[in-house]
């Protein structure tokens, strides 16, 4: 088993805008990551197995909820604080960042935005904690980047609703006691529903043969004439805008964990260039090697600032959805080419369970793909400057 001697890396002294409380927060992550994730999360993924019992932990390092204030048992942190938490978790492996930002800005977030103050009393409390563990079910079999066409639906019935159909690829669903659910009603508008494990007709199947993110559960949703009490439908706001706004939270989180992926193969690959001797020399000696190990630490550090000044815009409530794309967009597509690169200069070994750059690489192809595929950035971008849609 290697160790894990990660000890970060700032090019540009960013610690200097942190503040003490960021620091610890941190650190406290990082720590715990090494000594209770690291030494197992290769058989996790090997075996295709999500370890469980890592939740406790995890809402004890506050990464359930980090921004959800304190009365609703959250940790009532910045963006920043949030941002380095899923670093972390992420440097370690994107399925342990999936859990905690699925639960967090999938879950939590709609519960305490859009939610009853029965709902917040509720759920929050046992979510931040682990307790209870949540998923997010928005995709379907046939939408996936267009939501909007979803055919999940609900019927009123009394005090309760009726609810059909199927989400697909959905985090967490195999284990989650709770569901947030975006479905249609009869005039055809969007609401989120809470659905609970137990209630008659609803399944969650596993996902099965994923090469990517193979520690972390995804699962299908499926509704068959599920009754659920009316009280469970989040009143605050319906239409896609509400599953939208979710996702903004998410893929915040996921601009700052695919950093931590990319320090990750960037600090073995550097480690590594210093030892491997080859011709009689370390191969970090060799100009070849010095571009690519350059060339990553250059677009880490970019990625870093452009991270650190959309958290500061998030603090403040001025971050633009489209901003929040472009920063997932270039920090996912950062970390797949610095893994990509890492691996070739490991050589053979890059591809083993040796070191962690095969596993960081194969689950950032699920992470360029879910929360708005790489094109669909894009293409938010391309709207954004142009004013033009290229969508449809
Ligand atoms: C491991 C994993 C976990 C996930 N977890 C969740 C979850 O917890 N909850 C949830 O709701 N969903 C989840 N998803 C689903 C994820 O968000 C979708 O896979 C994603 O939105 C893409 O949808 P799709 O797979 O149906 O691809 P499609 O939408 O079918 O896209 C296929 C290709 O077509 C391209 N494309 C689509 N539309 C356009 C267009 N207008 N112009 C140009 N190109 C286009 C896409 O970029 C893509 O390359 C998860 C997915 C994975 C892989």
């Amino acid at each position: 088993m290697r160790t894990d001697n990660y000890a970060g890396h700032d090019y540009y002294l960013l610690d200097e805008w942190l503040t003490e409380e960021h620091k610890l927060i941190r650190d406290t992550a990082r720590a715990w990551v090494k000594k209770e994730v690291s030494p197992i999360i290769e058989d996790a993924a090997e075996n295709c197995a999500f370890p469980k019992h890592l939740l406790p932990g995890l809402g004890e390092i506050g990464a359930f909820g980090p921004y959800i204030p304190e009365e609703y048992g959250g940790a009532g942190l910045d963006q920043i604080s949030y941002g380095l938490i899923m670093q972390e978790l992420e440097r370690c492996d994107s399925g342990l960042r999936s859990t905690a930002s699925v639960q967090s800005s999938l879950v939590m977030y709609p519960i305490w935005k859009y939610g009853s103050e029965e709902q917040k009393q509720k759920y929050l409390p046992k979510l931040a904690t682990g307790e209870w563990m949540g998923c997010f079910g928005l995709t379907e079999p046939d939408h996936g980047s267009n939501p909007g066409g979803m055919t999940t639906n609900f019927k009123e019935d009394g005090d309760d609703v009726i609810l059909n159909g199927a989400k697909m690829w959905i985090s967490n669903a195999p284990f989650a006691q709770v569901a947030v659910v975006w479905a249609k009603n009869e005039a055809g508008r969007i609401k989120g529903i809470i659905v609970e494990r137990g209630m008659e007709g609803f399944t969650t199947p596993t996902m099965k043969g994923k090469w990517s993110l193979r520690a972390s559960d995804t699962g299908e949703l499926i509704f068959d004439n599920v009754r659920v009490p009316k009280a469970n439908i989040l009143p605050g706001r319906d239409g896609l805008g509400a599953p939208l706004s979710c996702l903004d939270s998410a893929r915040y989180g996921i601009a700052w964990g695919a950093i931590g992926a990319a320090l990750d193969c960037y600090d073995v690959a550097l480690k590594y260039a210093k030892e491997r001797q080859q011709f009689d020399r370390p191969i970090g000696g060799f100009q070849l090697q010095q571009k690519k190990l350059a060339e990553m630490i250059t677009e880490i550090t970019k990625a870093q600032l452009l991270t650190y000044r959309l958290g500061t815009l998030r603090n403040e409530g001025r971050a633009t959805s489209a901003q929040i794309s472009m920063a997932k967009r270039n920090n996912v597509e950062t970390a797949l080419n610095v893994a990509r690169e890492a691996r070739q200069m490991l050589g053979g070994m890059g591809i083993t369970g040796e070191y962690p750059i095969m596993r960081h690489m194969m689950n950032l192809e699920s992470v360029v793909t879910y929360e708005g595929t790489h094109d669909i950035h894009l293409l938010i971008t391309g709207l954004d400057v142009t004013g033009l849609n290229a969508f449809t």
